[in-house]
């Protein structure tokens, strides 16, 4: 039996169980299962590993970045990001890898969601996802900024009400990297159009969020002449990353008993 799953402490709008179910079904897998497991704190889980017998695991909010002291390695993107998303697991010893970064980028760069060059990014949140996103946003040479709740506490974050302000370059693109719309709480929306100082030529608006779809965030952009994208192509790409991961590693497992 190989035995995967999703660790975080509110699962109800998580697809990662059902997108794993039918991919273990599609491939005819079926010694293999993807469980949810929602937990409080991260104390116990060498024990849930363990019990478990856990062949590797998704991580989400809040886990992301709390979990890299309990690991045993980083993959290099994993660390130069300082979030993890995906972890696979051999002989008992956790590596922590960034599927999340990978999966953002790919889609800037391959889907019809296409910022141009001179665009300024404004990444909403300084958590996991954020910080994914921030590495993402390097890579393509893009210039950016996090918007926080506390812009004291981290390097290139401003403040929602600066936010409101400096978002006066003609093209810009927001990033919503926080729970704010993500169901159940489906009536909140980290920006209020309206209240924006200035109201850019383009203005592009992605969330992360993919339940719902599209979020408040989403429909109010778009009625606000925004081209829009959601979180469910990022998900779909990094769950199919953090596969290849888990297979290379139970393919490692299993020439390693033969
Ligand atoms: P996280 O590590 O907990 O970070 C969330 C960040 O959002 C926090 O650092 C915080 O930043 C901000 N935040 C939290 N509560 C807030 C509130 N009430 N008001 C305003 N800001 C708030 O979570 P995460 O793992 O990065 O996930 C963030 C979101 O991205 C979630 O909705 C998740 O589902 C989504 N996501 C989607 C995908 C995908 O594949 N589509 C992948 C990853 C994540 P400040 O304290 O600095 O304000």
């Amino acid at each position: 039996m190989a035995c995967y799953g999703l660790i975080g402490r509110k699962l109800g709008h998580s697809y990662s169980k059902i997108y794993f179910e039918q991919k273990f079904k599609d491939l005819k897998l079926l010694n293999h299962r993807y469980s949810l497991f929602e937990i409080e704190k991260l104390d116990g889980l060498k024990q849930l590993l363990s019990q478990w017998g856990l062949d590797g695991f998704n991580v989400t909010i809040p886990y992301k970045e709390t979990i890299i002291p309990m690991l045993d390695n980083l993959d290099e993107t994993a660390a130069e990001i300082g979030a993890v998303n995906c972890v696979t697991v051999e002989d008992g010893s956790m590596t922590g890898h960034n599927t999340d970064a990978p999966a953002f980028l790919h889609t800037l760069t391959h889907s019809d969601f296409r910022i141009p060059d001179s665009t300024t990014a404004f990444i909403l949140g300084t958590g996991g996802a954020a910080k994914a996103v921030a590495w993402a946003l390097r890579q393509l040479g893009m210039d950016y900024r996090h918007v926080s709740r506390h812009p004291e506490l981290h390097p290139n974050t401003i403040s929602y009400t600066d936010f409101s302000i400096l978002i006066e370059q003609p093209s810009i693109l927001i990033i919503n990297a926080t729970p704010l719309g993500m169901f159940p709480d489906v009536n909140t929306s980290p920006v209020v159009f309206s209240k924006l100082k200035h109201k850019p030529s383009l203005l592009y608006v992605y969330d992360l969020i993919y339940n719902p779809s599209p979020t408040r965030l989403l429909r109010e952009a778009a009625a606000w002449g925004a081209t829009v994208k959601d979180g469910l192509e990022m998900l779909h790409l990094q769950a199919e990353l953090s596969w290849e991961l888990f297979r290379k590693k139970h393919w490692n497992k299993v020439e390693h008993n033969e």
